[in-house]
């Protein structure tokens, strides 16, 4: 193959928003990704029956808004919808509905929160205080470095309800790690973008299409600046001379070549394609290998009638934290057949319209350790045991077909300290630049912070050509009295620099 400007390997939002930024701007891309299709982790899967599903419910938040910049170069924001309130159920078939007031923030939830009753006053004041306090130092983890979250919080003397029932349901999820793994510079800073510096920041975008769908505009930039997109095709190894990389080779036997190569998989998967002697001396790749992974578990579940009315939502003190009404979620694709490929996710009844007479729903449980070894059966059991309290009309209602998928390293486990093993996007190959979630970005393991990864490293890419450029995006402006109670008044936009650690 000829030589490119930019060679990347990986498909997943780290590659992608790097290929497609550097497109933009007028380099030559050629992207390889090992799958059949885009999206990596956050992408949809076949069924042995032929059906897509996604891999798992994936869900954007308002503060994310490098995610929301990429979906808007590829035109898919229009995919996303969004929604300004939050509900929660509990076992007692109680519904609590959460929405912002007009309250400048970050006092926009004040009076939500006072009316929400599955906190005593006690544990509500106790919450209010801590959140000023978060306020007061502008999200920054004053006292919380190298803490875990629950360690901070008793600190803090949270009451023990108050951390199950309110700082738990929001950050396991945000997180996917539990309270007594991650840390807590991460945990505050969750409260503070997502619902204290800026009212828009907790608005929950929820992909009206399959994730896989969301990618389709990405081939069309990358081409149409010149760039090629290969997929079911995977880069084996990269070849190294004197500090450069000098090229690729495909699984197919291939050799390609590129001035520039970003390297944009998961860790695992960089240190088998890269020479033993480059990972052997140098620490920030193998110290790569000490992030820990943390699992996530997706249960598809396919119902004979409607059982939910709603499109969404979270729940309070149950194994199953989030349930996604995939029939509500789909219905403007469900209208408009021709988008998107395969065959669309509803419950077909012996020929009867199922798309208004079934129900799909997707349940999320994150952090999910305690799943690993159970099996497929007896997750779903369990889960439609909750379900019984939590959406009664499952009581009556048979299910069809469902599908358990176990992600046992869906993202890095955010653990106190974790930064100290994450790389910079530039490596000490001079041609060579890492993307993903686990690189350094400032954020959990997350979709925006796949974009940030990849807009970091194609801003590394244009440095040194001597066009330096800035592609990463500001995090919303801090609003109201928030600007006011947050010494600072402006929230930081790029992560501290990270103390890389030395020994490998
Ligand atoms: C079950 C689950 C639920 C999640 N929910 C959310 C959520 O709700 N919100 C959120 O923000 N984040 C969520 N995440 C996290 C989010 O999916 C990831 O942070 C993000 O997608 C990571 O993107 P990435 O590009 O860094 O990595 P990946 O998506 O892993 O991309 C890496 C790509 O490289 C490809 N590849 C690997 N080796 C090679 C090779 N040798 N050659 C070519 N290609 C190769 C892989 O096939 C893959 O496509 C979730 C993750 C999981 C697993």
């Amino acid at each position: 193959m000829p030589a490119k400007d930019v060679i990347i390997i990986g498909g997943g939002l780290g590659g992608l928003s790097a290929a497609v930024a550097l497109a933009q701007v007028g380099f030559q891309v050629t992207l390889f990704e090992k799958r059949p299709r885009l999206g990596g982790r956050a992408s949809s899967y076949m069924l042995p029956s032929g059906e897509y599903v996604d891999n798992c419910q994936h869900v954007t938040l308002g503060c994310c808004t490098n995610l929301a910049d990429f979906y808007r170069r590829i035109g898919a924001a229009d995919k996303i919808r969004c929604y300004s309130h939050l509900l929660f159920l509990d076992a007692h078939g109680r519904r609590q509905r959460i929405q912002p007031s007009p309250l400048a923030p970050p006092l926009h939830f004040a009076l939500a929160f006072m009316k929400f009753p599955s906190l005593s006053w006690d544990e509500k004041r106790a919450i209010a205080r801590l959140m000023l306090s978060i306020c007061r130092n502008g999200g920054r983890p004053t006292n919380a470095n190298d803490m875990t979250m629950l360690d901070w919080l008793c600190q803090q003397r949270q009451p023990k309800r108050a951390i199950e029932r309110f700082w738990r349901v929001v950050l396991v999820s945000a997180l996917n790690e539990e309270l007594d793994r991650a840390s807590a510079s991460y945990g505050i800073d969750v409260f503070w973008k997502a619902f204290l510096a800026n009212r828009r920041g907790f608005e929950l975008g929820i992909p009206a299409v399959r994730l896989a769908d969301l990618y389709l505009g990405c081939r069309d930039v990358i081409e149409r600046h010149g760039g090629e997109v290969h997929t079911s095709l995977s880069v084996g190894e990269i070849v190294e001379s004197q500090e450069n990389v000098v090229a690729a080779r495909l699984d197919d036997g291939t050799t390609v070549t590129s001035k520039f190569f970003i390297a944009a998989v998961p860790p695992d998967r960089l240190l088998r394609i890269l020479p033993r002697t480059v990972v052997e001396h140098d620490v920030q790749f193998a110290n790569v290998c000490k992030l820990r992974p943390s699992p996530i578990t997706g249960i598809h579940l396919w119902f004979d009638r409607q059982v939910m009315a709603d499109p969404f939502a979270a729940t309070l003190g149950q194994t199953v934290q989030w349930i996604f009404n995939k029939s509500s979620l789909y219905a403007p694709l469900l209208q408009n057949a021709s988008l998107g490929f395969g065959s669309v996710n509803t419950v077909s009844v012996s020929g009867s319209n199922a798309a208004t007479e079934g129900q799909y729903l997707q349940l999320v449980i994150s952090a999910s350790h305690n799943l690993a070894s159970q099996s497929r059966e007896e997750i779903v059991d369990s889960c439609r045991k909750e379900l019984r309290y939590l959406l009664p009309a499952t009581r009556e209602a048979r299910l069809l077909k469902s599908t358990v998928i176990k992600e046992p390293a869906a993202t890095f486990s955010p653990e106190p300290g974790c930064d100290r093993w994450r790389p910079t996007q530039q490596s000490s190959l001079k041609n060579l630049f890492l993307a993903g979630d686990w690189t350094q970005t400032g954020w959990p393991a997350t979709m925006e912070g796949a974009v940030r990864s990849g807009y970091l490293a194609a801003e590394a890419i244009l440095s040194a050509v001597g066009r330096p450029q800035k592609l990463l995006q500001p995090d919303l402006p801090v609003e109201g009295f928030a600007r006011w109670f947050s010494r600072r008044g402006v929230v930081k936009n790029t992560p501290a620099a990270p103390s890389l650690r030395t020994d490998a």
